[in-house]
């Protein structure tokens, strides 16, 4: 099969690393890619959201499958031109992939499918909106309708905290009960009403130790979190996706691609929080080095509608992903940093580096992004895998290096 993977980050990175590895695969392209792609597939100089560019790139070159990573090419219809084109795409059309990029749309799916969350309420004026929030009380939750690169959503802990976020955020709005647990991101490949289990991680999605700090795209994972095992997987597959692809699928719009579940694991059992139409990053590389079977039939079936005979298999041991990133990061990365030893860092022992805001200069590899790498190891547990990750992330010489030191902890 001839293969496009769309995207840049480490994510995609993981992806490649995975796909490369198909004995069904006979050419991969990445577009745009980034220096560590470079070393395992044909980069293509398009952008991921430049959608007729991929189309026409894809059609060109005789392309059997896309395989979109992040969900800006998602949002801009990239699957929906795959479909007019007939190109497999493994990812949602526009219409299904609303499930990230609306939370009342998520909201008003999961209640139709009587899946269980917290609580809501829509609201298009602020007063009604300040209103409500003196009414219910904090803490409350107050999201953004929209796209919002995890800067939408504020969990309020006093009434004077969730006003000042209604004015800072705008209408329209989604405001929820809070949700109290443990937080875990389930992930599954779907097409159509079928959804066959990749697994479970835990995220940390602040800057710095103890959850401190800004919010970012992600600083760290680990997969499985510990005590949800894949039993409890499985149930909360039942409880949060599987409804949710059968109420798509009788809109008429089904989802086919990766959902991303963020789940509460309340007392009263999982809740969904939020759904992501595409896997995480980091996530995706901690998963995806658990994965033992051929990815590529599995995303060849999620865009053709055929997971029947579906297997994917996982190993039991712990994988954690810890990001790099730059100095300054999440408001202004320091760029043009050379970085030493990479190489160094992957002869340790099942220790993987992926690129992400990376480029090459001459030979050298130097940042140019916010999240630089992402030092990954999977391990027969925590522990190990921590070890070896932490070493890795030590190895790598480079003057605005900064990591968290407790992921997984
Ligand atoms: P979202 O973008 O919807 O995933 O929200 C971002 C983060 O806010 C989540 O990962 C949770 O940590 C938190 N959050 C969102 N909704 C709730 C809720 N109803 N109760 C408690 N925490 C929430």
């Amino acid at each position: 099969m001839r293969v496009l993977l769309v995207g840049s980050g480490g994510r995609e990175h993981a992806l490649a690393a995975s796909l490369a590895k198909s004995p069904q695969l006979s050419k991969l392209y990445v577009a745009p890619g980034n220096p560590g792609i470079e070393n395992i597939a044909t980069l293509v100089p398009l952008q991921a959201d430049d959608v007729q560019g991929l189309v026409s790139f894809a059609s060109e070159n005789h392309i059997d499958l896309i395989v979109p990573g992040p969900e800006a090419p998602l949002v801009a219809g990239l699957a929906d031109a795959c479909i007019a084109h007939g190109i497999p795409c493994a990812g949602p059309t526009k219409a299904a992939a609303l499930l990230e990029g609306s939370k009342a749309f998520t909201k008003e799916v999961a209640d139709a499918a009587k899946i269980p969350t917290a609580r809501w309420e829509r609201f298009e004026d602020e007063d009604a909106a300040l209103e409500f929030v003196r009414r219910r009380g904090a803490p409350i939750v107050v999201k953004a309708d929209g796209l919002a690169a995890g800067k939408g959503v504020v969990v309020a802990q006093s009434v004077e905290e969730a006003e000042t976020a209604i004015r800072h955020l705008g209408m329209p709005l989604v405001i929820e009960e809070c949700l109290v647990g443990e937080e875990v991101s389930l992930f599954a490949f779907c097409s159509d009403e079928k959804a066959v289990l990749i697994g479970a991680a835990r995220d940390h999605k602040r800057l710095s130790d103890g959850d401190k700090g800004p919010n970012t795209g992600g600083m760290g994972a680990i997969s499985p979190p510990p005590n949800f095992d894949k039993t409890a997987q499985e149930k909360a597959l039942d409880l949060t996706v599987r409804p949710m692809l059968a109420e798509m699928a009788r809109r008429g719009t089904p989802f086919r691609g990766v959902i991303f579940a963020g789940l509460m694991l309340t007392e009263e059992g999982p809740k969904l929080i939020e759904y992501n139409v595409r896997f995480g990053d980091p996530e995706a590389q901690a998963l995806l080095l658990r994965l033992k079977s051929d990815l590529l039939p599995i995303l060849a079936g999620v865009a053709e509608g055929n997971l029947d005979n579906a297997h994917a298999e996982f190993s039991d041991d712990v994988a954690i992903s810890l990001v790099l990133a730059a100095k300054g990061y999440p408001d202004e990365p320091r760029k043009g940093g050379i970085i030493r030893d990479i190489e160094k860092a992957e002869a340790l022992p099942n220790v993987h580096v992926f690129h992400a805001g990376t480029k090459k200069v001459n030979n050298d590899i130097l940042a140019n992004g916010g999240r630089v790498l992402t030092v990954c190891a999977i391990a027969p547990n925590l522990h190990e895998a921590r070890n070896l990750a932490y070493q890795g992330a030590e190895i790598i010489e480079w003057d605005d290096k900064i990591f968290r030191s407790d992921i997984g902890l």
